[in-house]
């Protein structure tokens, strides 16, 4: 199906295929229809899906047909209220590139920089705002934003919301809001408080899912490497002395934990940047642009900052710490295997990890091929569990145990000897399956 099928705006299709989009992905296919129609939505959908052109192309469409209808210059019509920075840039760029074309203005506001730039913005006349909840509140309070005249209200990543801790913001932003509206509603996964949620939110809305066909994109080499905790350092720079790692995002669980990697890497002469909220927006920014430019090689970032990042080509991920959440394993891997790439996740495991690895396992319904072959091997006194966990993995007897070259297979052998050049972009979706609840 062509993006023509969807009846879309010329000035639509000219800019989605200057971005090079010619097929819509499945949550497109589904979404755009409806949304048109004005219907309220609830998706269930993860980042990297094409969730974001699903939700702002139909919205430019119907502001754009409605571009003429009576309203002051500076009022807002449309909200994005989305739970990180990162991500409300990312928005914002995506709203200005697919609207290029329609005359439409969008602005991002978001907290950890001073405001005046956002508010003079703000003042120069706005259509769609993206934002985070804790400036967007801040700005309404000073009376630089009034939400009265929105008629279209897209919650993003709300089980994320939950998590940061943002839900009573949310609450509070959303009770400020015309009570007649359109509303779209987004999460990676449903939990009772989101569904709790999303009640309160929409009317007799439309129910979209699209999940990968399994949690772990098919694409990815996933692997795992049973190490001591105090080996962690030695084993990461081990593999990042490996050139064939082109680019490699790290994840560790915390702010701390991203600046003792980087600070280690660095002295090993591997160049690492850290990516968390405890770093200024524009260190953030900065970090996020010399790694998607190649220009650093390893970033290393927390699940927060991280969520979202859309790097193209990105060759690993890196577990230095196993996440205590499993479906957290499943994003951050899909930050590899975009764009129709095939990509390696590679997790290390230390003793008390085992039972986060164990609900992945399950989750994921595979056992993730163990990596014998390394110099660190796990410690003697901590064998036992290694041993364990490979018979607990996944309800499996045994997890699959890969020594040396066993775990290349010919078809990714060229990879994993760095002799990966992939280029391309098709077939992006291909993992996807979508459908209509
Ligand atoms: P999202 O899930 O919105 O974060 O999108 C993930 C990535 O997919 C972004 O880099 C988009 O530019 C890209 N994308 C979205 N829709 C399409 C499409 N129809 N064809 C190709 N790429 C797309």
């Amino acid at each position: 199906m062509s993006f023509e099928k969807l009846n879309l705006i010329k000035p639509l299709n000219k800019a989605l295929s200057e971005e090079g989009y010619t097929k819509p992905t499945p949550i497109q296919m589904q979404a755009i229809p409806f949304i048109l129609e004005r219907k309220d939505l609830l998706g269930c959908a993860q980042t990297g899906t094409g969730k974001t052109a699903a939700f702002a192309v139909p919205i430019l469409q119907i502001l754009y047909n409605e571009k003429n209808a009576s309203k002051p210059k500076s009022a807002i019509s449309t909200l994005i209220l989305t739970p990180t920075r990162e991500l409300a840039i990312q928005i914002s760029e995506s709203f200005s590139a697919y609207g290029k074309y329609t005359g439409l203005h969008n602005a991002v506001v978001f907290g950890g920089v001073p405001q005046k730039r956002q508010t003079d913005k703000l003042r120069s006349g706005v259509d769609i705002l993206v934002a985070t909840p804790g400036r967007l509140l801040d700005l309404m309070n000073q009376n630089y934003i009034s939400l009265q005249h929105i008629k279209l209200f897209v919650l993003d990543e709300a089980d994320r919301m939950l998590d940061m801790g943002f839900i009573h913001d949310v609450k509070k932003i959303i009770a400020k809001l015309p009570v007649k509206r359109q509303s779209l509603f987004f999460s990676a996964t449903m939990p009772q408080e989101i569904v709790k949620l999303a009640n309160t939110i929409l009317t007799d809305p439309v129910k979209i899912e699209v999940t990968p066909e399994s949690p772990t994109v098919e694409a990815i080499k996933q692997g795992v490497y049973f190490v001591s905790k105090p080996d962690k350092k030695a084993l990461l720079i081990h593999l990042l002395k490996n050139e064939s790692i082109n680019s490699a995002l790290v994840f560790t669980r915390t702010k701390h934990g991203a600046d003792m990697v980087t600070k280690f890497l660095n002295s090993a002469k591997i160049h690492a940047e850290a990516i968390h909220g405890n770093k200024s927006q524009n260190a953030r920014q900065n970090a996020l642009n010399n790694f998607k430019s190649k220009k650093t090689r390893v970033l290393v970032a927390t699940d927060i900052a991280a969520r979202g990042i859309d790097v193209e080509e990105l060759s690993h991920v890196i577990n230095y710490e196993i996440p205590n959440i499993s479906e957290t394993y499943v994003h951050r891997i899909g930050r590899t295997g975009r764009a129709g790439l095939s990509g390696t996740a590679l997790s290390f495991c230390d003793h008390e990890e085992r039972a986060y690895l164990k609900d992945i396992n399950k989750l994921i319904s595979v056992s993730i091929p163990v990596i014998e072959d390394h110099p660190f091997p796990m410690k003697k006194e901590d064998e036992n569990f290694h041993q364990q966990s490979s018979e607990s993995s996944s309800g499996q007897s045994s997890a699959s145990v890969i020594r040396g070259s066993n775990f290349t297979t010919d078809k990714n052998k060229k990879r994993w000897n760095g002799r990966n050049k992939q280029k391309g972009k098709n077939n992006r979706y291909g993992r996807n399956k979508a459908r209509t609840n």
